[in-house]
C-alpha cells in the first residue's frame, strides 16, 4: 500500500520579530503564503524500517533529513511496529527561506497517519510537528495564515488572492540560526503591518499587497549577502510589482498578477548562478 503526498513551500509576506526568547528562540509575527512550487513524496508502507531515497534538488538522506526524523518521532511517539519506504523528489530549493525542509516534515506526519491509519487529529500532527521545526504546524495548514509565537500559533485567514510568484534562488544557502544571531531586535525602527496587510490581502489588489511587504530579517541577510540587492533591483526592473527576501532568505521573490505573468517576467531574467523559478500563490 502507498500514496503520494505534495509539500508545498512557503513565502513570507511579511515577517515581524517582537521579542528574543530566555531560551533564544524570536516571537515573531509573520503572514505565511503557500506556493504552488512543492516536492513530492511517494510513500510506501514496510515493516518498521524508514528508508528514504531522493531526486532532484541534491538534499542529505541520512537521518538528518527531516522526513525521517517525523517518521522516527511518530513512530515513537505511537509505538507503532510500522515501517515506510519514502522516495522524496525535491523541487524546492534546499536552505532558501522557502520551508523546504519543514514542509517535508508535514507531509511525511500527514502522510503516514493515513497510511499507518494512526487516527491522529491535525492538532496532534501540529504539536509533534513543531517539535521538528518551527515551520511545520503551518506546512500542516497551508494557505494563507499568520504565524505567531515561534511560528506555531496559527490564526487561518480567508484564501488570498493567486497572485503569481517570481522565485531567485541564489547558489548559496543561508542558515537561519546565523541570521537571527545578526539581529539586533531592540535596534529595529520599522515593523511590517501585519493589520495592513491583513486588509490588503482581503481587497486583493495587488498594488496594496505589494505596498505592505516587509521582512525585518531582509537587512541582515542583504548585510551578509550584498549580491541579493541587485537581485531585487533587477525583479523590479522587469515588472514584479512587489519584491521580498523570504524567510531568512537567500530566496528573493517578486509578485506579479498571476501565474502566467509570473512565467513571462521570469524568462526576461539573466541572472547568472541564481535558480529561477515562476509559480504561484495558493
Ligand atoms: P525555513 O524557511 O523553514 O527556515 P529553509 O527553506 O530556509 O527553511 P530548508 O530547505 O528547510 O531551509 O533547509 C534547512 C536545513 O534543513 C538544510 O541545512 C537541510 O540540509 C536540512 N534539511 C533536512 N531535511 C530536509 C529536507 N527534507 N529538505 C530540505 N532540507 C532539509
Amino acid at each position: 500500500m502507498g500514496l503520494t503526498i505534495k509539500a508545498h513551500g512557503k513565502i513570507n509576506l511579511t515577517l515581524d520579530v517582537l521579542s528574543r526568547r530566555p531560551d533564544g528562540y524570536h516571537d515573531v509575527e509573520m503572514i505565511m503564503q503557500s506556493i504552488a512550487l512543492h516536492d513530492t513524496l511517494r510513500i510506501e508502507d514496510q515493516e518498521e524500517e524508514i528508508m528514504l531515497t531522493a531526486a532532484g534538488q541534491p538534499v542529505s538522506i541520512d537521518e538528518d533529513n527531516l522526513i525521517i526524523k517525523a517518521a522516527r518521532l511518530l513512530q515513537q511517539q505511537t509505538g507503532t511496529q510500522r515501517g515506510a519506504k519514502i522516495h522524496l523528489q525535491k523541487e524546492i530549493p534546499v536552505a532558501a527561506g522557502l520551508a523546504g525542509g519543514s514542509t517535508d516534515a508535514a507531509a511525511t506526519l500527514r502522510g503516514l497517519n493515513e497510511l499507518w491509519q494512526l487516527g491522529l487529529s491535525r492538532k496532534q500532527l501540529m504539536e509533534l510537528g513543531v517539535r521538528l521545526g518551527a515551520d511545520v504546524p503551518f506546512c500542516l495548514l497551508g494557505g494563507t495564515a499568520i504565524a505567531r509565537g515561534i511560528g506555531e500559533e496559527l490564526t487561518p485567514l480567508p484564501a488570498a488572492p493567486n497572485f503569481g510568484v517570481v522565485l531567485v534562488k541564489p547558489a548559496f544557502g543561508v542558515s537561519t540560526a546565523a541570521v537571527y544571531r545578526g539581529l539586533n531586535v531592540a535596534s529595529l525602527r520599522q515593523h511590517p503591518r501585519t493589520n495592513s496587510m491583513v486588509d490588503a490581502l482581503r481587497f486583493g489588489q495587488l498594488s496594496a499587497v505589494a505596498d505592505e511587504l516587509g521582512n525585518v530579517l531582509e537587512s541582515v541577510t542583504l548585510g551578509l549577502y550584498p549580491e541579493l540587492q541587485e537581485i531585487k533591483e533587477t525583479l523590479t526592473e522587469v515588472g514584479c510589482q512587489g519584491v521580498l527576501m523570504s524567510g531568512s532568505g537567500p530566496t528573493i521573490f517578486g509578485l506579479t498578477e498571476d501565474a502566467a505573468a509570473a512565467i513571462k517576467l521570469a524568462r526576461q531574467l539573466a541572472l547568472p548562478n541564481c535558480k529561477v523559478v515562476a509559480t504561484a500563490m495558493v
